[in-house]
Protein backbone atom coordinates (compact mmCIF):
# COMPACT_ATOMS: atom_id res chain seq x y z
CA UNK A 1 0.00 0.00 0.00
CA UNK A 2 1.01 3.48 -0.76
CA UNK A 3 0.55 6.86 -1.50
CA UNK A 4 0.48 7.43 -5.34
CA UNK A 5 3.45 10.78 -4.97
CA UNK A 6 6.60 8.54 -4.59
CA UNK A 7 9.43 9.25 -6.99
CA UNK A 8 11.70 6.78 -8.13
CA UNK A 9 15.02 8.97 -6.90
CA UNK A 10 15.76 10.84 -4.37
CA UNK A 11 18.40 13.11 -2.90
CA UNK A 12 21.01 11.49 -0.11
CA UNK A 13 23.92 12.07 1.47
CA UNK A 14 26.23 8.98 0.89
CA UNK A 15 29.41 8.06 2.64
CA UNK A 16 31.65 5.94 -0.17
CA UNK A 17 34.45 5.13 1.65
CA UNK A 18 35.04 5.31 5.42
CA UNK A 19 36.68 8.13 6.14
CA UNK A 20 34.49 9.94 4.48
CA UNK A 21 33.50 12.72 3.10
CA UNK A 22 30.06 12.49 2.59
CA UNK A 23 28.80 12.77 -1.27
CA UNK A 24 25.68 14.55 -1.71
CA UNK A 25 23.92 12.70 -4.86
CA UNK A 26 20.58 11.11 -6.38
CA UNK A 27 19.94 7.22 -5.30
CA UNK A 28 16.44 4.99 -5.95
CA UNK A 29 13.96 5.07 -3.80
CA UNK A 30 13.31 1.95 -2.14
CA UNK A 31 9.96 -0.43 -1.74
CA UNK A 32 9.79 -1.23 1.69
CA UNK A 33 9.54 -5.28 2.35
CA UNK A 34 6.76 -6.73 4.20
CA UNK A 35 7.27 -5.68 7.81
CA UNK A 36 8.75 -2.52 6.28
CA UNK A 37 7.32 1.34 6.00
CA UNK A 38 8.67 3.83 3.88
CA UNK A 39 9.02 6.82 5.27
CA UNK A 40 9.06 10.75 3.76
CA UNK A 41 11.84 12.09 5.71
CA UNK A 42 11.55 16.28 6.28
CA UNK A 43 14.62 17.02 9.00
CA UNK A 44 16.69 14.91 10.98
CA UNK A 45 19.24 15.91 13.86
CA UNK A 46 23.01 15.40 13.18
CA UNK A 47 24.41 13.27 15.87
CA UNK A 48 27.81 12.54 16.71
CA UNK A 49 27.82 9.11 16.10
CA UNK A 50 27.25 9.82 12.35
CA UNK A 51 30.24 11.33 11.95
CA UNK A 52 32.27 8.22 14.12
CA UNK A 53 30.34 5.90 11.79
CA UNK A 54 32.10 8.00 8.88
CA UNK A 55 34.98 8.07 10.12
CA UNK A 56 35.31 4.16 11.23
CA UNK A 57 36.16 5.47 14.59
CA UNK A 58 34.40 1.99 16.29
CA UNK A 59 35.57 -1.73 16.16
CA UNK A 60 32.18 -2.70 14.17
CA UNK A 61 32.10 -2.00 10.38
CA UNK A 62 30.18 0.35 9.04
CA UNK A 63 27.93 -0.82 5.58
CA UNK A 64 29.32 0.77 2.38
CA UNK A 65 28.30 2.82 0.70
CA UNK A 66 26.58 4.38 3.55
CA UNK A 67 23.55 6.49 3.96
CA UNK A 68 23.76 7.71 7.59
CA UNK A 69 21.37 9.26 9.78
CA UNK A 70 18.85 8.10 12.78
CA UNK A 71 17.56 10.69 13.89
CA UNK A 72 14.82 11.24 10.89
CA UNK A 73 11.55 12.80 11.40
CA UNK A 74 8.76 12.43 8.28
CA UNK A 75 5.32 10.80 6.79
CA UNK A 76 4.82 6.62 6.50
CA UNK A 77 4.47 7.30 2.45
CA UNK A 78 4.36 3.39 2.20
CA UNK A 79 3.68 -0.06 4.17
CA UNK A 80 4.14 -3.53 3.42
CA UNK A 81 1.34 -6.04 3.41
CA UNK A 82 2.12 -7.42 7.16
CA UNK A 83 2.01 -3.69 8.61
CA UNK A 84 -1.18 -2.86 10.67
CA UNK A 85 0.13 -0.42 13.31
CA UNK A 86 1.17 2.16 10.97
CA UNK A 87 -0.85 4.12 8.94
CA UNK A 88 0.37 6.16 5.86
CA UNK A 89 0.01 9.72 6.74
CA UNK A 90 1.37 9.07 9.80
CA UNK A 91 4.30 11.20 11.35
CA UNK A 92 7.27 8.73 12.48
CA UNK A 93 10.43 8.80 13.85
CA UNK A 94 13.54 6.56 12.34
CA UNK A 95 15.63 6.32 15.30
CA UNK A 96 19.27 4.11 15.94
CA UNK A 97 17.47 0.69 16.40
CA UNK A 98 15.71 0.27 12.94
CA UNK A 99 15.02 -3.35 13.98
CA UNK A 100 15.77 -6.21 15.73
CA UNK A 101 14.88 -10.08 16.30
CA UNK A 102 11.51 -9.46 18.39
CA UNK A 103 12.23 -12.60 19.78
CA UNK A 104 15.24 -13.29 21.48
CA UNK A 105 15.71 -13.21 25.09
CA UNK A 106 16.96 -9.26 25.25
CA UNK A 107 14.23 -8.43 23.02
CA UNK A 108 11.57 -10.49 25.32
CA UNK A 109 12.17 -8.65 27.82
CA UNK A 110 11.75 -5.27 26.30
CA UNK A 111 15.83 -4.74 25.86
CA UNK A 112 15.60 -4.79 22.19
CA UNK A 113 18.70 -2.51 22.34
CA UNK A 114 21.14 -5.45 23.52
CA UNK A 115 19.34 -7.95 20.42
CA UNK A 116 22.11 -10.18 18.92
CA UNK A 117 20.75 -9.01 15.53
CA UNK A 118 20.28 -5.48 15.54
CA UNK A 119 19.77 -3.16 12.61
CA UNK A 120 21.04 0.09 13.20
CA UNK A 121 20.30 3.13 11.18
CA UNK A 122 22.87 4.98 9.47
CA UNK A 123 25.13 1.83 10.46
CA UNK A 124 24.26 -1.55 9.49
CA UNK A 125 21.22 -0.03 7.30
CA UNK A 126 20.73 3.14 5.36
CA UNK A 127 19.68 5.75 7.34
CA UNK A 128 17.67 9.48 7.17
CA UNK A 129 20.08 11.41 5.64
CA UNK A 130 18.11 10.96 2.46
CA UNK A 131 14.38 11.66 1.45
CA UNK A 132 12.80 8.44 1.45
CA UNK A 133 13.88 5.65 4.46
CA UNK A 134 13.12 2.56 5.58
CA UNK A 135 12.44 1.48 8.63
CA UNK A 136 10.93 -2.44 10.43
CA UNK A 137 7.46 -0.81 11.61
CA UNK A 138 7.71 -2.44 14.64
CA UNK A 139 10.21 -0.35 15.85
CA UNK A 140 9.46 3.14 14.21
CA UNK A 141 8.66 6.04 16.34
CA UNK A 142 5.34 7.68 16.68
CA UNK A 143 5.46 10.90 16.60
CA UNK A 144 2.14 12.82 17.88
CA UNK A 145 0.62 15.12 15.17
CA UNK A 146 0.89 18.39 17.07
CA UNK A 147 5.23 18.14 17.53
CA UNK A 148 6.84 20.24 14.73
CA UNK A 149 8.82 17.64 12.90
CA UNK A 150 11.68 19.62 12.61
CA UNK A 151 12.22 20.49 16.38
CA UNK A 152 11.34 16.99 17.16
CA UNK A 153 13.56 15.26 15.52
CA UNK A 154 16.92 15.49 17.59
CA UNK A 155 14.81 13.70 20.69
CA UNK A 156 14.47 10.42 18.26
CA UNK A 157 18.25 10.08 19.46
CA UNK A 158 19.94 12.43 22.12
CA UNK A 159 16.44 12.99 23.53
CA UNK A 160 15.73 8.71 23.83
CA UNK A 161 19.66 8.28 24.63
CA UNK A 162 19.79 10.63 27.71
CA UNK A 163 16.41 10.06 28.94
CA UNK A 164 17.50 6.49 29.28
CA UNK A 165 20.64 7.11 30.96
CA UNK A 166 19.51 9.19 33.64
CA UNK A 167 16.71 6.10 34.54
CA UNK A 168 19.66 4.22 34.58
CA UNK A 169 21.58 6.60 36.45
CA UNK A 170 19.12 5.87 39.50
CA UNK A 171 19.41 9.46 40.40
CA UNK A 172 16.00 10.65 42.44
CA UNK A 173 14.32 14.27 42.35
CA UNK A 174 16.30 16.69 44.76
CA UNK A 175 19.68 14.75 43.98
CA UNK A 176 22.20 16.28 41.62
CA UNK A 177 23.53 15.03 38.58
CA UNK A 178 26.53 16.02 36.39
CA UNK A 179 26.53 16.41 32.79
CA UNK A 180 29.90 16.28 30.80
CA UNK A 181 29.64 17.24 27.13
CA UNK A 182 26.51 19.42 28.27
CA UNK A 183 26.75 21.85 25.60
CA UNK A 184 26.56 19.67 22.95
CA UNK A 185 23.13 17.53 21.41
CA UNK A 186 23.00 15.43 24.32
CA UNK A 187 24.03 16.91 26.75
CA UNK A 188 21.47 20.08 26.22
CA UNK A 189 18.75 17.88 26.03
CA UNK A 190 20.04 15.71 29.03
CA UNK A 191 19.94 19.09 31.36
CA UNK A 192 16.33 19.73 30.34
CA UNK A 193 15.24 15.89 31.04
CA UNK A 194 17.68 16.32 34.31
CA UNK A 195 15.49 19.51 35.31
CA UNK A 196 12.26 17.98 34.74
CA UNK A 197 12.90 14.57 36.56
CA UNK A 198 13.35 17.17 39.73
CA UNK A 199 17.07 16.82 39.44
CA UNK A 200 19.97 19.74 40.39
CA UNK A 201 22.44 20.19 36.86
CA UNK A 202 25.89 20.93 37.29
CA UNK A 203 26.85 21.14 33.59
CA UNK A 204 30.60 20.46 32.52
CA UNK A 205 31.80 21.55 28.79
CA UNK A 206 33.83 24.41 27.38
CA UNK A 207 33.32 27.78 26.03
CA UNK A 208 31.20 30.96 27.01
CA UNK A 209 28.58 30.15 24.66
CA UNK A 210 27.92 26.42 25.70
CA UNK A 211 28.21 27.95 29.89
CA UNK A 212 25.34 30.13 28.51
CA UNK A 213 23.14 27.82 26.70
CA UNK A 214 23.33 25.36 30.07
CA UNK A 215 22.65 28.24 32.51
CA UNK A 216 19.53 28.69 29.98
CA UNK A 217 18.39 25.43 29.59
CA UNK A 218 18.57 25.03 33.93
CA UNK A 219 21.10 24.12 34.58
CA UNK A 220 22.81 24.98 38.74
CA UNK A 221 26.40 25.36 37.90
CA UNK A 222 28.71 25.25 34.69
CA UNK A 223 32.54 23.98 34.86
CA UNK A 224 34.18 24.76 31.99
CA UNK A 225 37.08 22.15 31.45
CA UNK A 226 39.36 24.14 29.01
CA UNK A 227 39.88 26.84 31.65
CA UNK A 228 39.03 25.05 35.09
CA UNK A 229 42.08 24.53 36.63
CA UNK A 230 40.97 21.42 38.61
CA UNK A 231 37.52 20.10 37.38
CA UNK A 232 36.97 17.28 39.88
CA UNK A 233 37.57 19.92 42.87
CA UNK A 234 35.33 22.48 40.89
CA UNK A 235 32.28 19.81 40.37
CA UNK A 236 32.29 18.67 44.47
CA UNK A 237 32.54 22.65 45.29
CA UNK A 238 29.22 22.97 43.14
CA UNK A 239 27.12 20.10 45.16
CA UNK A 240 26.19 20.53 49.24
CA UNK A 241 29.06 19.75 51.46
CA UNK A 242 31.10 19.20 48.62
CA UNK A 243 29.95 15.50 48.51
CA UNK A 244 30.09 15.29 44.62
CA UNK A 245 26.73 14.67 42.52
CA UNK A 246 25.41 11.28 43.07
CA UNK A 247 24.99 10.98 39.68
CA UNK A 248 27.49 11.27 36.11
CA UNK A 249 26.05 11.42 32.55
CA UNK A 250 29.21 10.82 30.69
CA UNK A 251 28.14 12.47 26.54
CA UNK A 252 31.23 13.67 26.25
CA UNK A 253 33.86 12.73 22.98
CA UNK A 254 36.88 12.91 24.66
CA UNK A 255 38.40 10.14 26.89
CA UNK A 256 39.71 12.22 29.81
CA UNK A 257 36.35 12.82 31.52
CA UNK A 258 35.94 9.26 31.45
CA UNK A 259 38.88 8.63 33.27
CA UNK A 260 38.28 11.48 36.10
CA UNK A 261 34.33 10.80 36.53
CA UNK A 262 34.80 8.64 39.74
CA UNK A 263 37.18 10.92 41.68
CA UNK A 264 34.27 13.20 41.74
CA UNK A 265 31.22 11.60 41.94
CA UNK A 266 29.96 11.02 45.69
CA UNK A 267 30.28 7.64 47.55
CA UNK A 268 27.73 5.18 46.66
CA UNK A 269 26.97 7.75 43.21
CA UNK A 270 26.94 6.39 39.91
CA UNK A 271 28.97 6.65 36.86
CA UNK A 272 27.00 6.25 33.29
CA UNK A 273 29.08 6.50 30.05
CA UNK A 274 26.96 7.28 27.08
CA UNK A 275 29.97 9.04 24.48
CA UNK A 276 31.34 6.74 22.47
CA UNK A 277 35.19 8.29 21.95
CA UNK A 278 37.62 6.60 19.63
CA UNK A 279 39.68 3.76 21.17
CA UNK A 280 38.90 5.05 24.37
CA UNK A 281 39.19 3.34 27.82
CA UNK A 282 37.17 3.51 31.11
CA UNK A 283 39.23 2.96 34.55
CA UNK A 284 39.13 3.53 37.98
CA UNK A 285 41.54 2.43 41.08
CA UNK A 286 40.01 -0.58 42.63
CA UNK A 287 40.50 0.72 46.60
CA UNK A 288 38.41 4.01 45.75
CA UNK A 289 35.61 2.23 43.79
CA UNK A 290 35.47 -0.24 46.24
CA UNK A 291 35.36 1.48 49.43
CA UNK A 292 33.45 4.41 48.06
CA UNK A 293 30.69 1.59 46.83
CA UNK A 294 30.93 3.60 42.75
CA UNK A 295 28.95 2.20 40.16
CA UNK A 296 29.93 1.96 37.08
CA UNK A 297 27.73 1.50 33.92
CA UNK A 298 27.17 1.59 30.24
CA UNK A 299 23.57 2.86 28.66
CA UNK A 300 23.06 2.29 25.27
CA UNK A 301 19.89 4.48 23.43
CA UNK A 302 16.36 3.40 24.89
CA UNK A 303 13.73 0.50 24.48
CA UNK A 304 10.44 1.26 22.47
CA UNK A 305 8.37 2.18 25.73
CA UNK A 306 11.50 4.88 26.21
CA UNK A 307 11.24 6.30 23.02
CA UNK A 308 7.44 6.86 23.66
CA UNK A 309 8.00 8.65 26.99
CA UNK A 310 10.95 10.57 25.86
CA UNK A 311 8.75 11.54 23.09
CA UNK A 312 5.94 12.63 25.71
CA UNK A 313 8.33 14.93 27.68
CA UNK A 314 8.45 16.68 24.52
CA UNK A 315 4.81 16.98 23.79
CA UNK A 316 4.15 18.22 27.10
CA UNK A 317 6.55 21.28 26.47
CA UNK A 318 9.24 20.16 29.28
CA UNK A 319 11.68 19.97 26.32
CA UNK A 320 13.09 22.47 23.78
CA UNK A 321 15.49 21.43 21.93
CA UNK A 322 18.38 23.97 20.90
CA UNK A 323 18.99 23.73 17.23
CA UNK A 324 20.30 25.27 14.19
CA UNK A 325 19.01 24.19 10.42
CA UNK A 326 20.38 23.42 7.51
CA UNK A 327 20.14 21.94 3.94
CA UNK A 328 21.08 18.32 3.80
CA UNK A 329 23.62 19.25 0.97
CA UNK A 330 25.32 20.64 3.76
CA UNK A 331 26.26 17.92 5.98
CA UNK A 332 30.04 17.67 5.23
CA UNK A 333 30.03 21.45 6.84
CA UNK A 334 28.03 20.05 9.54
CA UNK A 335 30.65 17.45 10.53
CA UNK A 336 33.48 19.70 10.40
CA UNK A 337 31.63 22.14 13.02
CA UNK A 338 31.03 18.71 14.76
CA UNK A 339 34.59 17.72 14.53
CA UNK A 340 35.80 20.96 15.78
CA UNK A 341 33.55 20.70 18.80
CA UNK A 342 32.02 23.91 17.61
CA UNK A 343 28.17 22.93 17.95
CA UNK A 344 26.34 24.39 20.57
CA UNK A 345 23.21 21.95 20.94
CA UNK A 346 21.98 20.33 17.70
CA UNK A 347 21.88 21.01 14.13
CA UNK A 348 19.47 19.46 11.83
CA UNK A 349 19.36 18.77 8.46
CA UNK A 350 16.21 19.94 5.88
CA UNK A 351 15.87 17.16 3.53
CA UNK A 352 14.10 19.49 0.84
CA UNK A 353 17.70 21.53 0.25
P1 LIG B 1 28.31 16.61 20.41
O1 LIG B 1 29.52 16.77 19.59
O2 LIG B 1 27.07 17.37 20.05
O3 LIG B 1 28.62 16.93 21.94
C1 LIG B 1 29.76 16.49 22.61
C2 LIG B 1 30.13 17.57 23.63
O4 LIG B 1 31.19 17.08 24.44
C3 LIG B 1 30.61 18.86 22.98
O5 LIG B 1 29.81 19.96 23.43
C4 LIG B 1 32.05 18.98 23.47
O6 LIG B 1 32.45 20.33 23.69
C5 LIG B 1 31.98 18.20 24.78
N1 LIG B 1 33.29 17.76 25.31
C6 LIG B 1 34.36 17.33 24.62
N2 LIG B 1 35.36 17.06 25.49
C7 LIG B 1 34.90 17.32 26.73
C8 LIG B 1 35.46 17.25 28.04
N3 LIG B 1 36.72 16.86 28.24
N4 LIG B 1 34.68 17.60 29.09
C9 LIG B 1 33.40 18.02 28.91
N5 LIG B 1 32.84 18.12 27.69
C10 LIG B 1 33.58 17.78 26.62
O7 LIG B 1 27.99 15.03 20.42
P2 LIG B 1 26.59 14.27 20.70
O8 LIG B 1 25.86 14.13 19.42
O9 LIG B 1 25.95 14.88 21.87
O10 LIG B 1 27.13 12.80 21.07
C11 LIG B 1 27.95 12.61 22.20
C12 LIG B 1 28.50 11.19 22.24
O11 LIG B 1 27.43 10.29 22.58
C13 LIG B 1 29.07 10.67 20.93
O12 LIG B 1 30.24 9.91 21.20
C14 LIG B 1 27.98 9.77 20.40
O13 LIG B 1 28.44 8.75 19.53
C15 LIG B 1 27.47 9.18 21.69
N6 LIG B 1 26.11 8.60 21.64
C16 LIG B 1 25.89 7.49 22.39
C17 LIG B 1 24.62 6.93 22.44
C18 LIG B 1 24.36 5.73 23.29
O14 LIG B 1 23.32 5.11 23.11
N7 LIG B 1 25.22 5.39 24.23
C19 LIG B 1 23.59 7.51 21.69
C20 LIG B 1 23.86 8.67 20.96
C21 LIG B 1 25.12 9.22 20.94
ZN1 LIG C 1 22.63 9.28 17.88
Amino acid sequence: MASPQIPTEQWAQVVEKTGGPVVYKKIPVRTPGPDEVLINVKYSGVCHTDLHAMLGDWPIPTKLPLVGGHEGAGIVVARGELVKDVEIGDHAGIKWLNGSCLNCTFCNQADEPLCGKPLLSGYTVDGSFQQYAIAKAAHVAHIPKECDLEAVSPILCAGITVYKGLKESGARPGQFVAIVGAGGGLGSLAIQYAKAMGLHVIAIDGGDEKNELCKQLGATAFVDFQTSKDVVADVKAATPEGLGPHAVLLVAVQEKPFQQATQYVRARGTVVCIGLPANAMVSAPVFDTVIRMITIKGSYVGNRADTTEALEFYRRGLIKVPYKTVGLSKLQDVYKLMSEGNIVGRYVVDTSK
